[in-house]
């Protein structure tokens, strides 16, 4: 007998360590699948997260039902809970996938140490990445801090074909998995001590992640470089929640890419103008950045909460009472800033925001507002469902001229120029900032240059400007410059 701990990876198919613990226990084909409901781990939670889990779980069980078997659910410490459980239904290990954050890393040594003490074995398996930190490194044997390198080594090597589930056989009889504690139904969102989110949070679960893939691979997949940076364009894949709690396996989504590939070649033959291929490409090459960062964060777990590249002096980041006032403005998207303003409002809404968009409002929040960007992460860690430590991080501290691979501290995003390059019809911010919803894209694009009466005129509602962007932006430049010792 062999227990599987699912944490981040919330599928049967395509199951690294699930497979592993399969074939483990061929002698007598029995693995009991369990999920521990952690309460450090939840007090990271937030609610649309928390949502997105708890339907992803109830996925999950049910696809365990359906071959026969079951999950068990128990809410406790798992460094308690796994050995427990371990000499209830007597196995000999315990298997999971490898988690790469600190907070992660730190309580799986813990669990180590339990089972170790109680005569339980333990595997691990690296699942949630194709190539785990570490294998693509320097010439030196460093981990890569900048990205284009990792690319290019991460592109070419070869990457592992998904496969199917378990047969129901192998996994245990529905039966053994009747534990005593194992809860049933699962906790709902308040047993776990969250409201319901405000947001609509994407449907959880391994179909509705497979639906996005094949929607996204029909059509999107050969416009991505050329669509991706317009919010109003449904032109990305909306994985990133399905990533980040593995509700689909990652040599899944990468095969659907190569398919797509062999099919935008076949496109491409003859063709004048963009090569497909080169879109698909470049999808691929985003989901080469999620590792990039987990690999950044498991080589550097400090980044969590400080800045990774070092300046010469502290940056006097703004703290004062009308810093925080800004700050109120800019997560309820009252800055008067358009395309900052949509950005802020569909993270509410839909507790996610587009990619442009995200980078749009934290280069507002750190250049334009002065404020720090653990601000801006801890707002995202609350209200994105795809948070992820890694990703969330790394996109934080590239805007903040603080990161890896980050945007040069002189390099400002101009909000008003970024709204009219992105969103040129102003279609993206009048679906979210409804006050602005009558205004003519040239207006909206061109708010600030029009008199105030105007404004007050075309838009009642709509918010003063918080703050002047090219009075800030010379803020800026001289807040960096001491940081630098220049100044
Ligand atoms: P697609 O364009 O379809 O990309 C496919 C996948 O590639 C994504 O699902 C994601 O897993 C990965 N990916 C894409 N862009 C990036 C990137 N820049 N960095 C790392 N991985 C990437 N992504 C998260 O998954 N979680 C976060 O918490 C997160 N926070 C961010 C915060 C900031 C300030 C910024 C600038 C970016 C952040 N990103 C984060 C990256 C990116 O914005 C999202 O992954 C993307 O918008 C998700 O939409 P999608 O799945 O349609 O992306």
């Amino acid at each position: 007998m062999r227990l599987f701990w699912h944490r981040r990876d919330l599928r049967v198919a395509d199951n690294r360590g699930l497979a592993a613990a399969v074939e483990a226990a061929d002698d007598d084909g029995a693995v009991v699948p369990v999920f521990v409901f952690d309460d450090d781990v939840l007090a990271h939670g937030s609610p649309p997260r928390v949502r997105f889990m708890l339907d992803a779980l109830a996925a999950l069980r049910a696809a365990y039902r359906e071959r026969g078997s079951d999950l068990v659910a128990v809410r406790g410490d798992p460094a308690e809970v796994l050995p427990t459980l371990a000499a209830e239904v007597d196995a000999e290990s315990v298997v999971w996938n490898e988690d790469y954050s600190g907070l992660a890393r730190e309580r799986d040594a813990r669990v180590r140490m339990a089972l170790d003490d109680a005569g339980v074995a333990r595997e691990t398996r690296h699942d949630a990445v194709h190539h785990e930190p570490g294998t693509i490194t320097t010439n030196d044997g460093e981990p890569y801090a900048v990205y284009t390198y990792f690319w290019k080594k991460w592109r070419d090597r070869e990457k592992a074909a998904p496969f199917d589930s378990p047969a129901g056989a192998d996994l245990v009889d529905g039966d053994a998995t009747a534990i005593g504690e194992s809860l049933d139904p699962l906790p709902s969102i308040a047993d776990l001590g969250f409201d319901e989110p405000d947001a609509d949070v994407q449907a959880a679960g391994t179909a509705p992640a497979r639906d996005r893939l094949a929607d996204f691979c029909a059509d999107a997949v050969y416009r991505y470089d050329e669509d991706r940076d317009y919010p109003a364009k449904e032109a990305t894949s909306r994985l990133s929640t399905d990533l980040k709690w593995g509700t689909i396996g990652v040599r899944e989504v990468y095969a659907a890419t190569e398919e797509a590939m062999a099919a935008a070649q076949q496109r491409d033959e003859g063709e004048e103008g963009t090569p497909a291929a080169d879109a698909v490409e470049e999808f691929q090459s985003q989901l080469a950045w999620r590792e990039f960062y987990t690999q950044v964060l498991w080589a550097t777990p400090e980044v969590v909460t400080q800045n990774y590249k070092e300046y010469e002096r502290p940056i006097e980041w703004r703290d004062d009472e009308t810093a925080m006032e800004n700050l109120a403005a800019w997560k309820e998207g009252r800055t008067g800033y358009p395309i900052v303003d949509a950005g802020m409002r569909q993270l509410r809404e839909e507790a996610y925001m587009h990619n442009r968009v995200r980078m749009i409002v934290a280069s507002f929040l750190t250049k334009d507002l002065l404020l720090d960007w653990r601000h801006g992460y801890e707002h995202f860690k609350q209200h994105l469902a795809d948070h992820d430590t890694a990703n969330d991080n790394g996109g934080w501290q590239w805007a903040a001229s603080t990161g890896t691979d980050a945007q040069p501290y002189f390099r400002i995003f101009n909000p008003m120029t970024q709204g009219e390059r992105y969103d040129p019809d102003a279609e993206y911010i009048s679906e979210y900032v409804p006050e602005l919803g009558g205004v003519s894209a040239e207006n909206v694009h061109s708010w600030h240059e029009l008199p105030v009466g105007r404004r007050r005129q075309l838009a009642p509602k709509y918010p003063d400007s918080v703050v002047d962007h090219s009075e800030m932006r010379e803020r800026a430049l001289s807040m960096f410059k001491r940081a630098r010792g220049e100044e």
